[in-house]
């Protein structure tokens, strides 16, 4: 019987049974960057810790299980991460990919990858017609599902028999559910990309990245890429989101919860326009996550009725901390405009629905009582300055 995903976060089925390392509990960190060979031509299995290092490649099977591949590739951060995944294409490559990205993704093509020869058309991957969009040069779909921060979400499914159709590589983003509410992989993707320093590290301490794919030809690629690039996790690093991993379960589902009821909340408040989370059945992604994922996640967009509201919100929050990131412990808010989606440019950004009374949350797993009741101050609070300002 195949063991569930919160078993899967804590053990290695291959080092079930073993007393390698003296017994730790805790897989120890190797902090080394190099490797005694015990003879000519013989090699422990390590040279070099740029290549592999015992610490990454504990964390990196951990991970290749929780997704269902066969291998996945630990990196410094979510950027040299998708950084590293660009080395796959050459000049004149093509690649479709989704409108609403991760800002720091829509950096890395338009002023990196662009340079580098590759070219990309943007539509939105939940409702354009991708087909439509494939050149003889197409070599890739780049999706997020659900986006940042808009939360739209594509079909996998869907997206990927196309892909196959017109093989083309499916490259999914997978940060904002983590495997454990989805797994591109088996939906038909070929590679799947994390920002470990989110739900995968989940303390909101440390930055990593995964490449994640069940193909062996790309693993390959992938291999040759991080050795010879040299964005491989530190030691120490890979240590710690192992550690977070360990808690993914019950944290996701915390989080979840928690999101579900400020969802809920969020809804009744006059001073929001609109609550977007894909968990609401009003949600026009609602029914594909319910095929496609084991939950909804923890993240959720807001619209405020003004400007003013929104920026007095950011302002007065205490508990809940106005900061970039997510997928930590602690709930955070954000304003795209100009944090997380600050670089990307002002038409494409209001094209994706991000306004100025946007706000986005990453949702922790405090004590929903204490999110509730602060929120309930603030916003109290902030009508009752905008009701001054209006007399
Ligand atoms: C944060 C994030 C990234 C980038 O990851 P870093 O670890 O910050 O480099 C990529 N994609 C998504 C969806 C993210 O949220």
């Amino acid at each position: 019987m195949e063991r569930g995903d919160n078993t899967k976060c804590i053990h290695l089925e291959e080092d079930e049974g073993t007393y390698k390392h003296y017994g730790a509990i805790s897989f120890p960190i190797y902090q080394t960057s190099t490797y005694e060979h015990p003879a000519v031509g013989q090699s422990t299995g390590y040279d070099y810790s740029r290549l592999q290092n015992p610490t990454r490649e504990h964390l990196e099977k951990t991970v290749a299980t929780l997704e269902k591949g066969i291998d996945a590739l630990a990196l410094s951060s979510g950027m040299a991460a998708i950084s590293l995944l660009m080395e796959l294409f050459q000049p004149g490559d093509h690649i479709i990919a989704d409108s609403d990205l991760y800002g720091g993704s829509i950096r890395l093509f338009d002023h990196v990858s662009q340079k580098n020869g590759i070219r990309f058309t943007r539509l939105y991957c939940c409702r354009d017609d991708i087909e439509a969009a494939i050149r003889p040069n197409t070599k890739a779909i780049y999706v997020e599902t659900p986006t940042n921060p808009m939360m739209n979400v594509s079909d996998i499914g869907a997206i990927a028999e196309i892909a196959k159709r017109h093989s083309l590589l499916l490259i999914v983003d997978n940060t904002f559910l983590s495997p454990y509410f989805q797994k591109p992989l088996t939906l038909g993707a070929d590679i799947v990309v994390h920002s470990g320093t989110k739900f995968l590290g989940g303390h909101n301490d440390t930055l990593a990245g995964f490449l994640v794919t069940n193909r062996e030809d790309i693993s390959e690629r992938l291999r040759f890429l991080i050795k010879t690039t040299g964005a491989g996790l530190a030691p120490m690093d890979s240590w710690l989101i192992q550690r977070g991993i360990k808690t993914l379960g019950i944290r996701m589902e915390r989080a979840q919860s928690n999101a579900f009821a400020l969802a809920r909340w969020l809804k009744t408040q006059s001073l929001v326009a609109d609550v977007i989370y894909p968990g609401l059945a009003e949600h026009p992604g609602h029914e594909i996550m319910k095929r496609q994922a084991t939950g909804f996640g923890a993240m959720l967009t807001f619209r405020t009725v003004n400007k003013e509201a929104a920026l007095a919100i950011l302002e007065k929050v205490r508990l809940i901390r106005y900061a970039e990131s997510l997928g930590g412990v602690e709930t955070l808010m954000t304003y795209p405009t100009t944090q997380t989606h600050a670089d990307v440019p002002k038409d494409i950004r209001e094209r994706n629905g991000i306004t100025e009374s946007t706000l986005r949350v990453s949702v922790g797993i405090e004590d929903i009582e204490d999110l509730l009741a602060e929120l309930e101050t603030v916003f109290r609070e902030v009508e009752q300055e905008q009701k001054g300002t209006a007399e």
